[in-house]
């Protein structure tokens, strides 16, 4: 295959997700090959870091042989059967695993292939656990810019005014607080006014809700915005305080990314509902989970006829394979001991981008962990954006590919979301090659 018709084929064959098809259309196309290790290698041979970890998913690069070995072993044996009134080996397995790893009172798992059904079997099952106590609840509680998929229900819950916005006629209505961003906050001493703002709406509205759902410490696609300390540990309390259901949505946060395995078991008061995904097979596969409470699992008990079931459930749920591929990602964990060995780099990574500070363009390096935002401003002081059709962050991103590291921004915001497995001299080249970039093209 020659790596020109490939080009042609693409741009005439595929429609890319969040691309604007006219300009990719005009420019050269990066298509990927193979992987090894952290890097991405494309059709012609070139080698690219990948700061994004394809789309926050992959912890340990591209080429572990123990999470293949999985995927081939298990598709020898059968790729594929119904969880639907059946069980399946690894599904079994990987159910009892992941109760035990996340906070204690989760005890029930509920499977499915992507971040957005983890949150659409979140929001239905919430849902249906007040209606079948006879309570019918129709709204929700979030925040302004969260992000919890494309699907409608998860459009729903989230709040994304450029990628959603036009379907709000389609949606199911809520709540939703001003989310918290403290680098364009108007506030002159902290006094958490955003969290208040939150607080005083479960109180006021838990009657009629079934559900707050917030994103799992940070609001990844929002562009990297972490919530204050204490925020999510409040609203846990008050959903507690008002028996609301708190679901929180650890798809991108999860698995380490943060720095901890889960940002939920850090919490005292536990979310009800936990939504799972992306780094699940450590990047490999597609599969997501939800994990609920036994009280909540148990109100859909009953008798067949009175039909109180969960209807929900794809063809796909639970398959053999990519739990197979969770369970080896799983004990890679336990086996390296990934998160101790994490701390460092995490410090490391900081530590360099602090030199960005310095540029005329930044304004703001935030994050938590391994999912870090840079965001790039028209004017410092005035903390003036640039426009969205400028687009700094792809501007960016194309001097990066030059120096032979793929990141996805979004927006005005460089996103930097390392696999766990970068090394400390890919770190610094990560950001020295930044800070030039940065430098080059604005
Ligand atoms: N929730 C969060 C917090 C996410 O960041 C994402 C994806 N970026 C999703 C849900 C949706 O996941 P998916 O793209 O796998 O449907």
């Amino acid at each position: 295959m020659k790596p020109e018709d490939l080009e042609r084929w693409d741009k005439k064959y595929v429609w890319h997700p969040y691309t604007q098809m006219k300009d990719y259309i005009e420019e050269k196309p990066l298509i990927i090959e193979r992987g090894e290790g952290n890097y991405l290698i494309d059709i012609y041979g070139n080698k690219y870091l990948d700061a994004v970890s394809s789309i926050w998913c992959n912890l340990f690069g591209h080429s572990r042989r123990e999470i293949i070995e999985a995927i081939k072993n298990q598709a020898d044996k059968i790729c594929h059967s119904t969880l639907l009134g059946a069980g399946n080996v690894p599904s079994i397995l990987l159910a009892k695993k992941l109760v035990e790893i996340t906070p204690k009172q989760l005890k029930k798992v509920f499977y499915s292939e992507d971040g957005s059904e983890a949150v659409e079997i979140a929001v239905k099952m919430a849902y249906q656990y007040y209606y079948l106590k006879g309570d019918k609840r129709e709204r929700f509680i979030s925040v302004t810019e969260g992000y919890h998929g494309d699907t409608v229900g998860a459009m729903s819950v989230g709040g994304s005014e450029l990628f959603h916005g036009i379907f709000k006629p389609l949606l199911f209505k809520g709540y939703r607080a001003k989310h918290p961003y403290c680098y364009r906050c108007k506030e002159k001493n902290c006094d958490k006014e955003c969290l208040k703002e939150i607080l005083d709406l479960i109180e006021n509205h838990a009657n009629e809700s079934f559900c707050v759902i917030l994103e799992g410490g940070i609001m990844g696609s929002a562009g990297m915005i972490p919530f204050p300390d204490g925020y999510i540990e409040e609203v846990a309390k008050t959903c507690k305080k008002e028996d609301l259901i708190l679901i929180l949505d650890e798809v991108a946060t999860g698995f380490g990314r943060t720095g901890d395995m889960f940002f939920s078991n850090r919490l005292k008061d536990k979310p009800d509902i936990l939504c799972l995904g992306k780094a699940l097979t450590g990047g490999y596969l597609p599969l997501a989970a939800t994990l609920t409470t036994e009280e909540i699992f148990n109100e859909f008990l009953g008798e067949y006829g009175e039909a109180k079931h969960f209807y929900h459930g794809h063809t796909y749920t639970g398959n053999q394979i990519l739990c197979s591929a969770a369970l080896a990602n799983l004990e890679i964990f336990e086996k390296e001991k990934v998160l101790e060995k994490l701390k460092p780099k995490i410090k490391l990574i900081y530590e360099q981008l602090e030199r960005l500070n310095e540029l005329e363009h930044v304004g703001d390096v935030r994050g938590r962990g391994f999912m870090i935002g840079v965001e790039l401003v028209k004017n410092k002081d005035t903390k003036e954006p640039y426009p969205y059709g400028y687009k700094a962050g792809f501007r960016v991103a194309k001097e990066l590919l030059k120096r032979g590291i793929y990141m996805r921004p979004i927006g005005n915001v460089v996103i930097l979301v390392p696999p766990l497995s970068i090394t400390e001299e890919e770190i610094i080249y990560l950001c020295d090659a930044l800070y030039e970039s940065i430098k080059e093209a604005l």
